[in-house]
């Protein structure tokens, strides 16, 4: 009896094993196709040919043509984060970040609190756009002061969902809120 439910346990830990190792294959492939997709957008052309991709990445609908005015706005943000993940070191979009990791809508708060400083409510942002604005992210709706593509697939699976990664993701976006934890 002992042996049998060993060996259950067994299949149990292979079967939740596989599980996850299909769910980190999908992270990554949702960001390979991502990282294909960016390189093309370089080049204008990418933005046409994958237009209902990279709209459902970034709206979560395929419906491309109810998202035109994004086309440039779009094109300039891919440009800008390419310079600077050469010229910036502070800079770490992708850089940091596994293909492997999971989606998330949060910072990990294993490793990240909310600062002392911080007088207001933890769980919001207290009307501060100014990681959106460092960017000039054409996500930002300056009218209703919210985010375009909030918990979409490109926020989830990229640095906002997450953000922040690291203190050189705090220092760069001049963040009051978080703090790294001291281990
Ligand atoms: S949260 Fe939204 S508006 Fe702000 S930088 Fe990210 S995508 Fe842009
Ligand atoms: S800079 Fe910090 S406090 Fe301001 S919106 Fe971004 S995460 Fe929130």
């Amino acid at each position: 009896m002992v042996s049998a439910s060993l060996e259950m346990n067994g299949v149990m830990d292979y079967s939740e094993k596989d599980a996850m190792s299909i769910v980190k294959i999908k992270w990554a492939l949702v960001r390979i196709v991502y990282f294909y997709i960016y390189i093309a957008m370089l080049s204008g052309f990418g933005m046409v040919i994958f237009a209902p991709i990279i709209t459902y990445y970034f709206f979560g609908d395929i419906r491309f043509w109810r998202y035109s005015g994004y086309f440039f706005p779009i094109m300039r943000l891919a440009y800008l984060m390419t310079y600077l993940m050469f010229r910036d070191r502070k800079y770490s979009f992708h850089r940091s970040l596994p293909l492997t990791a999971p989606p998330l809508t949060g910072p990990d708060p294993a490793k990240v609190r909310v600062s002392d400083q911080w007088q207001h409510d933890e769980k919001s942002c207290n009307s501060c756009i100014r990681c959106c604005l460092k960017l000039n992210c054409p996500f930002l709706d300056l009218k209703e002061n919210k985010c375009a593509v909030y918990d979409s697939v490109y926020w989830r699976y990229f640095n906002c969902g997450r953000f922040p990664l690291s203190q050189e993701d705090i220092d760069f976006y001049e963040c009051r809120k978080w703090e790294m934890k001291r281990n």
